[in-house]
């Protein structure tokens, strides 16, 4: 258990790990906090859980107390390896050290299912590792849910109906794939050293079955393309795609002069369709 381990101030402070902001270094010191996100994950024992970023361990300490048959934690910062291995020392063959960047770390070969990620996510690439997962081939994925920490702002981006200046990409990407819903905030002053907004913890459950079928690059490349100008009407916005736009926003059952935001997830999957099938 994590009581046999000094508390993470004295582990960072021994281990020399000033956060550096180039890395989304924003650690998590409060116990109650890192076990209030653990246990968010839902039911961890029986389960692989990856961590990204586990930095000085607080978050993997608390996944491991509550029951995870194994963390794997990829982290970048060389620093913090040192004071990894003393969580894994405390949790005999349970934690898994990854020393590497979670972007080029093919996370499906580490993890036996069912398996779970969890991560106070460094926010200068949470966006990226969240496309990545949504667009993880074969579907349904490798992992049962998705728990992480964005910036508040993001995490309305994420859960964003149409029809508001949060809906976008990252709206329908999440809700074609998964279920995504905010389970709570998490004051700017919870982290070491505080960001400069307040943070939310989210949850993603992957559907079985996607809303809609489409491709995924095709529904990217209509997604980008739509909210690339998202203040025009399809018509204009759509023609960077190299076609003529009418034929498509018809099969989406939409107008020529609506807007990107109006579309459902729905509409945009008809609108990959339909420039899938003229390619
Ligand atoms: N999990 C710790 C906590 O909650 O206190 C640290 C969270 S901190 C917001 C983000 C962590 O991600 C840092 O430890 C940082 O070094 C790590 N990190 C940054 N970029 C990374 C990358 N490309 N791959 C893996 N880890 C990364």
């Amino acid at each position: 258990m994590s009581g046999a381990l000094p508390p993470l101030r004295e582990v960072i402070a021994r281990h020399g790990l000033a956060a550096r902001k180039a890395l989304g270094q924003n650690f998590l010191l409060d116990l109650n906090l890192t076990g209030r996100i653990a246990r968010a994950a839902g039911a961890l024992e029986g389960h692989d859980v990856v961590e990204i970023g586990p930095g000085p361990g607080g978050l993997t300490r608390a996944l491991l107390d509550n029951g995870a048959r194994r963390v794997i934690a990829v982290e970048r910062d060389a620093r913090c390896i040192a004071a990894l291995e003393e969580v894994a020392a405390a949790y005999p063959g349970r934690l898994t050290i990854v020393e590497g960047d979670a972007l080029k770390t093919d996370m499906a070969a580490l993890a036996d299912r069912p398996a779970r990620i969890v991560a106070n996510l460094p926010y200068n690439i949470a966006t990226p590792l969240l496309v990545g997962w949504l667009q993880t081939a074969p579907w349904p994925p490798w992992f049962s849910s998705l728990t992480l920490m964005f910036q508040r702002e993001v995490a309305e981006r994420i859960v964003a109906a149409p029809g508001g200046k949060a809906y976008g990409r990252l709206a329908v990407l999440a809700q074609w794939r998964a279920r995504p819903r905010i389970l709570f905030d998490v004051d700017r002053r919870a982290f070491t050293p505080p960001p400069a907004v307040t943070s939310s913890v989210v949850e993603l459950v992957p559907r079985e079955t996607p809303l809609a079928v489409a491709d995924p690059q095709a529904l990217e490349t209509v997604v980008a393309a739509a909210f690339g100008q998202r203040r025009k009407m399809l018509r204009a916005s759509l023609k960077s795609l190299g076609r003529d736009p009418a034929a498509m926003i018809e099969a989406a059952g939409a107008l020529p002069t609506q807007r990107a935001e109006e579309l459902t997830v729905e509409q945009f999957c008809a609108l990959a369709r339909a420039y899938a099938a003229e390619r």
